[in-house]
Protein backbone atom coordinates (compact mmCIF):
# COMPACT_ATOMS: atom_id res chain seq x y z
CA UNK A 1 0.00 0.00 0.00
CA UNK A 2 2.74 2.32 1.07
CA UNK A 3 6.24 1.69 -0.88
CA UNK A 4 8.99 0.35 1.22
CA UNK A 5 11.07 3.19 1.07
CA UNK A 6 8.44 6.25 0.91
CA UNK A 7 9.07 6.48 4.74
CA UNK A 8 11.63 6.87 6.17
CA UNK A 9 12.65 7.82 10.15
CA UNK A 10 14.88 10.72 11.15
CA UNK A 11 18.42 9.52 10.04
CA UNK A 12 17.58 7.00 7.88
CA UNK A 13 17.46 3.81 7.35
CA UNK A 14 14.00 1.37 7.90
CA UNK A 15 11.76 1.45 10.58
CA UNK A 16 13.14 -0.84 12.87
CA UNK A 17 9.93 -0.71 15.54
CA UNK A 18 5.96 -0.58 14.30
CA UNK A 19 4.06 1.80 16.13
CA UNK A 20 5.71 5.06 14.96
CA UNK A 21 6.13 3.39 11.37
CA UNK A 22 2.37 2.71 11.67
CA UNK A 23 1.64 6.04 12.82
CA UNK A 24 3.32 7.95 9.71
CA UNK A 25 1.88 5.15 7.66
CA UNK A 26 -1.65 6.33 8.57
CA UNK A 27 -0.95 9.79 7.77
CA UNK A 28 0.63 8.57 4.62
CA UNK A 29 -1.57 9.17 1.24
CA UNK A 30 -3.09 6.22 0.00
CA UNK A 31 -2.86 5.76 -3.77
CA UNK A 32 -5.65 5.93 -5.57
CA UNK A 33 -6.72 2.41 -7.33
CA UNK A 34 -5.97 1.02 -10.57
CA UNK A 35 -8.63 0.71 -13.13
CA UNK A 36 -9.12 -2.76 -14.43
CA UNK A 37 -6.26 -2.92 -17.24
CA UNK A 38 -8.42 -2.80 -20.75
CA UNK A 39 -5.80 -5.11 -22.34
CA UNK A 40 -3.36 -7.56 -21.16
CA UNK A 41 -0.17 -7.96 -23.26
CA UNK A 42 1.27 -11.54 -23.71
CA UNK A 43 4.25 -12.43 -21.93
CA UNK A 44 7.30 -12.57 -24.26
CA UNK A 45 7.71 -16.31 -24.46
CA UNK A 46 10.19 -18.15 -26.56
CA UNK A 47 8.25 -20.14 -29.83
CA UNK A 48 7.04 -22.83 -29.10
CA UNK A 49 6.09 -22.44 -25.42
CA UNK A 50 2.61 -21.98 -24.15
CA UNK A 51 2.33 -20.00 -20.87
CA UNK A 52 0.01 -22.72 -19.13
CA UNK A 53 3.24 -25.10 -19.16
CA UNK A 54 5.33 -22.85 -17.26
CA UNK A 55 2.89 -23.19 -14.59
CA UNK A 56 3.20 -25.26 -11.46
CA UNK A 57 1.10 -28.28 -11.85
CA UNK A 58 -2.34 -27.02 -9.27
CA UNK A 59 -2.59 -29.00 -6.00
CA UNK A 60 -5.00 -27.72 -3.60
CA UNK A 61 -3.63 -29.33 -0.20
CA UNK A 62 -5.01 -26.46 1.74
CA UNK A 63 -8.68 -26.84 0.76
CA UNK A 64 -8.66 -22.82 0.11
CA UNK A 65 -10.54 -22.08 -3.41
CA UNK A 66 -7.66 -19.75 -5.05
CA UNK A 67 -8.39 -16.75 -7.46
CA UNK A 68 -10.05 -13.53 -7.09
CA UNK A 69 -13.44 -14.21 -7.99
CA UNK A 70 -12.91 -16.08 -4.41
CA UNK A 71 -11.27 -13.52 -2.95
CA UNK A 72 -13.82 -10.97 -3.32
CA UNK A 73 -16.48 -13.36 -1.87
CA UNK A 74 -14.29 -14.12 1.20
CA UNK A 75 -13.47 -10.14 1.69
CA UNK A 76 -17.37 -9.03 1.46
CA UNK A 77 -18.21 -12.07 3.80
CA UNK A 78 -15.72 -11.16 5.98
CA UNK A 79 -16.72 -7.37 5.99
CA UNK A 80 -20.32 -8.02 6.42
CA UNK A 81 -20.15 -9.51 9.81
CA UNK A 82 -17.00 -11.12 11.63
CA UNK A 83 -14.97 -8.08 11.56
CA UNK A 84 -17.72 -6.66 14.28
CA UNK A 85 -15.32 -9.36 16.90
CA UNK A 86 -11.86 -8.74 14.79
CA UNK A 87 -10.08 -6.15 17.72
CA UNK A 88 -10.82 -8.40 20.19
CA UNK A 89 -10.39 -11.87 18.75
CA UNK A 90 -7.38 -11.83 16.61
CA UNK A 91 -4.82 -12.89 18.82
CA UNK A 92 -6.52 -15.94 19.18
CA UNK A 93 -5.30 -18.18 15.67
CA UNK A 94 -7.40 -21.16 16.20
CA UNK A 95 -10.65 -19.28 16.40
CA UNK A 96 -12.91 -17.81 13.54
CA UNK A 97 -11.84 -14.23 14.44
CA UNK A 98 -9.65 -13.49 11.52
CA UNK A 99 -10.36 -13.14 7.90
CA UNK A 100 -7.95 -15.90 6.61
CA UNK A 101 -7.36 -13.48 3.44
CA UNK A 102 -3.67 -14.26 3.88
CA UNK A 103 -3.23 -16.29 1.03
CA UNK A 104 -5.29 -14.02 -1.31
CA UNK A 105 -3.15 -11.25 -0.42
CA UNK A 106 0.01 -13.00 -0.20
CA UNK A 107 -0.74 -14.17 -3.66
CA UNK A 108 -1.92 -11.02 -5.44
CA UNK A 109 -5.50 -11.77 -5.41
CA UNK A 110 -6.25 -9.50 -3.65
CA UNK A 111 -5.22 -5.58 -3.61
CA UNK A 112 -4.22 -5.11 0.00
CA UNK A 113 -5.16 -1.26 -0.86
CA UNK A 114 -8.45 -2.38 -1.95
CA UNK A 115 -9.02 -4.55 1.40
CA UNK A 116 -8.00 -1.90 3.34
CA UNK A 117 -10.22 1.06 1.96
CA UNK A 118 -13.24 -1.10 1.74
CA UNK A 119 -12.29 -2.27 5.49
CA UNK A 120 -11.70 1.87 6.75
CA UNK A 121 -15.44 2.57 5.88
CA UNK A 122 -16.23 -0.01 8.55
CA UNK A 123 -17.16 0.81 11.75
CA UNK A 124 -14.55 -1.81 13.59
CA UNK A 125 -12.21 -1.76 10.05
CA UNK A 126 -9.76 0.32 12.43
CA UNK A 127 -7.78 -2.70 14.03
CA UNK A 128 -7.81 -4.64 10.77
CA UNK A 129 -6.44 -2.36 8.46
CA UNK A 130 -3.31 -1.76 11.43
CA UNK A 131 -3.13 -5.54 11.13
CA UNK A 132 -2.44 -4.93 7.13
CA UNK A 133 0.42 -1.81 7.54
CA UNK A 134 2.33 -4.96 9.34
CA UNK A 135 2.70 -6.08 5.66
CA UNK A 136 4.17 -2.49 4.94
CA UNK A 137 5.99 -2.64 8.35
CA UNK A 138 8.06 -6.39 7.22
CA UNK A 139 8.27 -5.66 3.86
CA UNK A 140 10.29 -2.05 4.38
CA UNK A 141 12.29 -4.01 6.90
CA UNK A 142 13.00 -6.64 3.83
CA UNK A 143 13.98 -4.09 1.46
CA UNK A 144 16.36 -2.35 3.66
CA UNK A 145 17.85 -5.72 4.88
CA UNK A 146 16.99 -9.00 2.71
CA UNK A 147 19.55 -11.06 4.67
CA UNK A 148 16.50 -10.70 7.20
CA UNK A 149 14.48 -13.31 5.50
CA UNK A 150 17.07 -16.45 6.42
CA UNK A 151 18.91 -14.49 9.07
CA UNK A 152 17.68 -13.10 12.77
CA UNK A 153 17.00 -9.31 12.11
CA UNK A 154 18.58 -8.39 15.75
CA UNK A 155 21.21 -10.60 16.13
CA UNK A 156 21.28 -12.14 20.06
CA UNK A 157 23.11 -15.05 19.27
CA UNK A 158 20.53 -17.67 18.49
CA UNK A 159 22.08 -20.60 16.72
CA UNK A 160 20.34 -22.41 13.53
CA UNK A 161 19.93 -26.13 14.78
CA UNK A 162 18.77 -28.41 11.88
CA UNK A 163 16.43 -30.76 13.21
CA UNK A 164 14.07 -33.03 10.72
CA UNK A 165 11.97 -34.04 13.25
CA UNK A 166 11.28 -30.71 14.56
CA UNK A 167 11.01 -29.15 11.10
CA UNK A 168 8.17 -31.66 10.25
CA UNK A 169 6.79 -31.21 14.03
CA UNK A 170 6.26 -27.39 12.73
CA UNK A 171 4.70 -27.55 9.76
CA UNK A 172 2.26 -29.91 11.13
CA UNK A 173 1.91 -27.46 14.08
CA UNK A 174 3.09 -29.94 16.44
CA UNK A 175 5.78 -28.37 17.83
CA UNK A 176 4.43 -27.64 21.56
CA UNK A 177 4.23 -24.23 21.59
CA UNK A 178 0.18 -23.53 21.28
CA UNK A 179 0.46 -20.52 19.86
CA UNK A 180 2.56 -21.24 17.30
CA UNK A 181 1.09 -24.62 16.82
CA UNK A 182 -2.29 -23.18 16.36
CA UNK A 183 -0.96 -20.55 13.75
CA UNK A 184 0.13 -23.41 11.54
CA UNK A 185 -2.97 -25.92 12.28
C1 LIG B 1 0.93 -12.82 18.02
C2 LIG B 1 0.86 -12.81 16.50
C3 LIG B 1 2.04 -12.63 15.79
C4 LIG B 1 2.03 -12.62 14.41
N1 LIG B 1 3.19 -12.44 13.75
C5 LIG B 1 3.21 -12.45 12.40
C6 LIG B 1 4.42 -12.29 11.66
O1 LIG B 1 5.49 -12.13 12.23
N2 LIG B 1 4.35 -12.30 10.30
C7 LIG B 1 3.17 -12.47 9.64
O2 LIG B 1 3.17 -12.47 8.40
N3 LIG B 1 2.00 -12.62 10.29
C8 LIG B 1 2.01 -12.62 11.67
N4 LIG B 1 0.83 -12.76 12.33
C9 LIG B 1 -0.42 -12.80 11.56
C10 LIG B 1 -0.79 -14.20 11.16
O3 LIG B 1 0.08 -14.65 10.15
C11 LIG B 1 -2.20 -14.13 10.62
O4 LIG B 1 -3.00 -13.63 11.62
C12 LIG B 1 -2.66 -15.53 10.25
O5 LIG B 1 -1.90 -15.98 9.17
C13 LIG B 1 -4.11 -15.57 9.93
O6 LIG B 1 -4.33 -14.96 8.68
P1 LIG B 1 -5.56 -14.04 8.46
O7 LIG B 1 -5.59 -13.65 7.02
O8 LIG B 1 -6.80 -14.68 9.00
O9 LIG B 1 -5.14 -12.78 9.36
P2 LIG B 1 -5.91 -11.43 9.80
O10 LIG B 1 -5.72 -11.31 11.25
O11 LIG B 1 -7.33 -11.47 9.28
O12 LIG B 1 -5.10 -10.31 9.11
C14 LIG B 1 -5.35 -9.84 7.78
C15 LIG B 1 -4.05 -9.79 7.04
O13 LIG B 1 -3.18 -8.84 7.63
C16 LIG B 1 -1.83 -9.30 7.55
N5 LIG B 1 -1.31 -9.47 8.91
C17 LIG B 1 -2.01 -9.63 10.05
N6 LIG B 1 -1.19 -9.64 11.11
C18 LIG B 1 0.07 -9.53 10.61
C19 LIG B 1 1.37 -9.49 11.24
N7 LIG B 1 1.53 -9.55 12.56
N8 LIG B 1 2.44 -9.38 10.41
C20 LIG B 1 2.28 -9.31 9.06
N9 LIG B 1 1.08 -9.31 8.43
C21 LIG B 1 0.01 -9.43 9.21
C22 LIG B 1 -1.87 -10.64 6.82
O14 LIG B 1 -1.68 -10.37 5.43
C23 LIG B 1 -3.29 -11.11 7.05
O15 LIG B 1 -3.76 -11.93 6.04
C24 LIG B 1 0.80 -12.79 13.72
C25 LIG B 1 -0.39 -12.99 14.43
C26 LIG B 1 -0.36 -13.00 15.81
C27 LIG B 1 -1.66 -13.22 16.58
Amino acid sequence: MVPPSALEPTGGGEYKIFTPYYRRWSAADWRPTEPVPKQLADPDLESGHNLLDLLPPSTNESGIVGGETAGRRRLSAWLDGPLDSYEDGRDTPAGEHTSRLFAYLHLGCLSPLEVALAASEHPAGDSFVRQLCWRDFLLQVLAARPDASTAPYRDRGDTWVDDLDALQAWQNGQRGFPLVDAGMR
